[in-house]
């Protein structure tokens, strides 16, 4: 079972030893492969020496360290914001701002796809949830008009890269409607942060609309190899949330090790766009030869390469023979799927080299003929 799988060593960005054999990891969210990284791996050694193995507790009972405070600065930065908040996790990022922005009175909307800690925030929140169609405007444009005499504020939130498929949200037509109804956005960049944009700053840098986005929120999970999640926004009294979120206030805060070499990996995704560009050459490598041989894959090519199967039956049995192969994917199967697919979802990394890529396609090439997901061309040649 997937659930199962134990990582004996880790060799590399790209390689694990999983049931004592030599293997390609494309199953983590490694997008530029930093988890790795030299420069961040030593950041964070000189910080745990320095510093310490923990904080011990929450900032607010406990206090700042100054590099929680550098770093709020430097995320701030990067996206144009005034403002930055960090927390110990992604998805505490989107429980607790999301929860705390809108309060009884208030509408949430939401993308139907959205990920659990979107869908978590909700139940925190007394807010209303609406959900609108995936990556509809239209369908958001509905729910909007019929809450136009509704006083309470209107949060939309939609995600930059959704996780299962890897498809873009419309954001420029969701913001222009949700700014038509008065409603504030925000965009959880969570899949896009270090994946689209000039700067890797996310799809909102990528659709030029950073000034028209209210909140952004990021994990550092994922292109910055770490753990952790924050949100920016130029919001006049963001920093209040440091008194009212919850899943801020009553937790311990990000190690130092961590908020160095999450310094580190964002300096890297500034100052480093070739490791942009290699991530988006191996995921155009992959999702065009897998097009080629006839795969349905998700509608638009980005580093989660989604392949969508007849069956579970059939998905797991794949999934199980691609690891025995010496390839480790991930599955998706419903529920957790939008509309009930069953998928092989394939994390592309800059740290890929053309042979795993290669490798990875062949097998899964191979493999669909085997299980009959894709014509047999020996058995087509010889008709
Ligand atoms: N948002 C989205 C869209 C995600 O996919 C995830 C994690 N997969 C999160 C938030 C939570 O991030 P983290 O795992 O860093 O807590």
């Amino acid at each position: 079972m997937p659930t199962g799988v134990v990582m004996d060593r880790l060799l590399s960005a790209s390689e694990a030893i999983i049931n004592g054999k030599r293997t390609v990891t494309a199953g983590t969210h490694n997008y530029l492969g930093l988890a790795f990284d030299e420069a961040c791996i030593e950041a964070a050694v000189a910080a745990v020496r320095a510093e310490g193995t923990g904080t011990c507790g929450s900032r607010i009972a406990n206090g700042s360290f100054s590099d929680h405070v550098a770093l709020e600065r430097e995320l701030a930065a990067f996206h144009g914001m005034a403002h930055a908040m960090v927390f110990s996790t992604g998805y505490q990022a989107n429980l607790g701002v999301i929860s705390t922005l809108v309060g009884a009175g208030d509408f949430l909307l939401l993308d139907a796809d959205s990920h659990a800690s979107i869908y978590d925030a909700c139940k925190q929140t007394q807010a209303s949830a609406i959900r609108f169609k995936h990556n509809d405007p239209a369908s958001l444009d509905a729910r909007l008009r019929r809450l136009s005499d509704q006083p309470g504020v209107k949060l939309v939130v939609v995600e930059g890269i959704y996780s299962m498929l890897g498809d873009i949200a419309p954001l420029r037509d969701i913001v222009a409607v949700a700014k038509r109804h008065g409603a504030f956005v925000l965009v959880d960049e969570a899949h896009s942060m270090g994946v689209l944009g000039e700067r890797g700053c996310g799809l909102a840098e990528q659709e030029g609309l950073l000034g028209e986005v209210d909140f952004v929120v990021g994990t550092f999970s994922k292109s910055l190899g770490a753990i952790g999640g924050y949100c920016v926004s130029d919001h006049a009294q963001f920093d209040i949330l440091r008194l009212a979120c919850r899943p801020y206030m009553f937790t311990a805060s990000l190690p130092p090790a961590t908020v160095a070499s999450v310094r580190a990996a964002l300096a890297a995704v500034r100052e480093r766009p070739g490791l942009r560009a290699r991530l988006w050459r191996n995921t155009r490598r992959l999702y065009d030869t897998l097009t080629a041989a006839g795969f349905q894959l998700g509608p638009t090519p980005s580093p989660i390469v989604a392949v969508c199967l007849p069956s579970d039956e059939i998905t797991m049995a794949m999934w199980r023979a691609l690891l025995d192969d010496g390839y480790y994917v991930n599955i998706g199967l419903p529920p957790a799927t939008p509309s009930g697919e069953s998928l092989l979802r394939c994390a592309i990394s800059a740290a890929h080299s053309d042979a795993q890529i290669d490798g990875l396609a062949d097998a899964l090439i191979r493999l669909g003929r085997a299980f009959g997901v894709l014509p047999d061309v020996r058995c087509a040649a010889a008709l």
